[in-house]
């Protein structure tokens, strides 16, 4: 059997290496270590947040290795997970089909979304326990005619018991995340190699030989006759770029504003993360309790308890690249969008009785990265671009065209699948076999 080196055991690897897994032999390597819910108490930091220790949003890593925190010269935090599950492990668990880009460049997924409901649980139930804030929060919106969805969440949401730790990996495991799909992989034979990272692919003669790993103790070849890439939007580019092949400066990011007040007894740092969505053109709101602000940004000294907050996430400009640093900063349009999604949560706020004057910003960060090698027209059927060996994909974040503006994972996982299916097709056609219906 030929083998396959997957790399990232995120929303795209993890998939990859489970639809590959028993027609390759698959080795998923993954710079991070396997996955650890974050284990210190939220109240003894939130005591220790007085001591004005909490100065820089990298250090987070040092508490909770999963989270893995940069930032770009115009100071925007960005955040994604490092470890198995990638950046799944650490999300909100929101689970929306965004693929209406796709299909206007003739990418159908229905095949694949249709596969991923019959294997990921997603539904509503959250809604049932909602805290009484959330519940105020819904009702404005609703007053205001903005038409609030309750956010469809993967897992098991029916035992959510609303902790509002969802970001810090669930407690009860009743967030899914890519390490299922990991596990299906590693149960059907697949080999799983944590805390190494891929520093390059090496490619001869234009085609790729096997991938250049960092472990502890230095640097070895792997030989692989397959190389998928899912190291996410802000890693694959790097090992890219340093295998010779450059991306395009389209990077975005979803960047994220939380605009927040004092409200008594709120509790939102005990809720479900992101229970419902307001969607618009450029952006969408959703209530959020964020820890980023609470323990890094001076104005959200406030007792937990006592904040209240409305995320506004944005889809940003494709411009932005990545190589030694990430450079990505607000086009014009993107603050005017900005600005219009405060104005719409000083609207919410405005209608359960907040004035202006009680409003306070959180801090700009961002967790969607991808871009940098979008999928055009002309690679909507093979799944694969002129730029890369034959033998060398790409399956991650980096694909998607432009900013979602909104939650990308079940769409990842599905273009995951579709690069998984053109490359079995491509594998039995080389091997004589019958060839796979995309
Ligand atoms: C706090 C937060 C909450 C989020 N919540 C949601 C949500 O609720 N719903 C949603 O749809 N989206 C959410 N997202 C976004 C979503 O999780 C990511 O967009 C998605 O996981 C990206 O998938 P990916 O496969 O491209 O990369 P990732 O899931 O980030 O996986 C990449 C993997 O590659 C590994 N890696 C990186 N470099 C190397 C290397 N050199 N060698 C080997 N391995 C490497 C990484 O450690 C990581 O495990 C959230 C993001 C954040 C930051």
């Amino acid at each position: 059997m030929k083998s396959a080196i997957v790399i990232g055991s995120g929303a795209a690897g993890a998939t990859v290496a489970r639809e590959l897994q028993q027609i390759f032999e698959v080795t998923v390597i993954e710079a991070g270590k396997p996955f650890r819910p974050f284990n210190y108490s939220l109240a003894s930091l939130e005591h220790l947040r007085k001591s004005g220790l909490f100065i820089d949003e990298r250090a987070i890593r040092w508490l909770f290795p999963a989270m893995h925190v940069r930032k770009t010269a115009a100071r925007m935090v960005l955040v994604n997970g490092m470890g198995t599950g990638g950046t799944t492990a650490i999300s909100t668990g929101n689970a929306l089909r965004m693929d209406r880009d796709l299909k206007g460049m003739g990418i159908d997924l229905d095949a694949e979304f249709e596969e991923i409901s019959a294997e990921i649980p997603i539904s509503t139930d959250h809604q049932h326990k909602w805290k009484k804030i959330t519940q105020q929060l819904f009702e404005a919106c609703s007053a205001l005619n903005l038409n609030p969805q309750p956010m469809p969440k993967m897992g098991h949401y029916q035992d959510c018991a609303h902790c509002g730790q969802c970001i810090f990996g669930c407690p009860l495991s009743v967030k899914w995340d890519s390490r299922h799909y990991l596990q299906d992989a590693l149960d059907k034979g697949a080999q799983l190699i944590t805390n190494c990272q891929v520093k390059k692919i090496i490619i001869d003669n234009g085609n790729a030989q096997g991938v250049k790993i960092h472990k502890r103790f230095g640097s070895t070849l792997l030989p692989a006759d397959l190389i998928v890439l899912a190291a996410g939007g802000l890693s694959t580019p790097v090992i890219l770029h340093n295998s010779g092949i450059e991306c395009q400066h389209g990077l975005f990011v979803d960047p994220v504003l939380c605009v927040a007040t004092e409200w008594r007894n709120a509790h939102q740092n005990k809720e479900v993360a992101m229970p419902f969505y307001v969607g618009r053109e450029h952006y969408m709101v959703s209530p959020y309790f964020d820890y980023l602000s609470f323990f890094f940004n001076k104005n959200w000294r406030k007792p937990a308890r006592n904040i209240l907050s409305l995320m506004i996430k944005l889809a940003d400009t494709n411009a932005g690249s990545i190589q030694h640093k990430v450079i990505k900063t607000l086009s014009e349009r993107d603050k005017e969008h900005l600005q219009q999604g405060v104005d719409l949560c000083t609207e919410i706020f405005g209608k359960m009785g907040i004035g202006k004057q009680d409003i306070f910003l959180g801090t700009l960060n961002a967790g969607h990265p991808g871009g940098m090698l979008p999928l055009t027209e002309t690679e909507s059927k093979t799944f694969h671009h002129a730029v890369l060996p034959d033998n060398l994909y790409v399956a991650d974040a980096t694909l998607i065209p432009k900013s979602l503006g909104y939650p990308p994972i079940l769409t990842i996982i599905a273009l995951a699948k579709r690069v998984s299916k053109v490359i079995k097709q491509e594998h039995t056609t080389q091997g004589g076999h019958d060839e796979i219906p995309l």
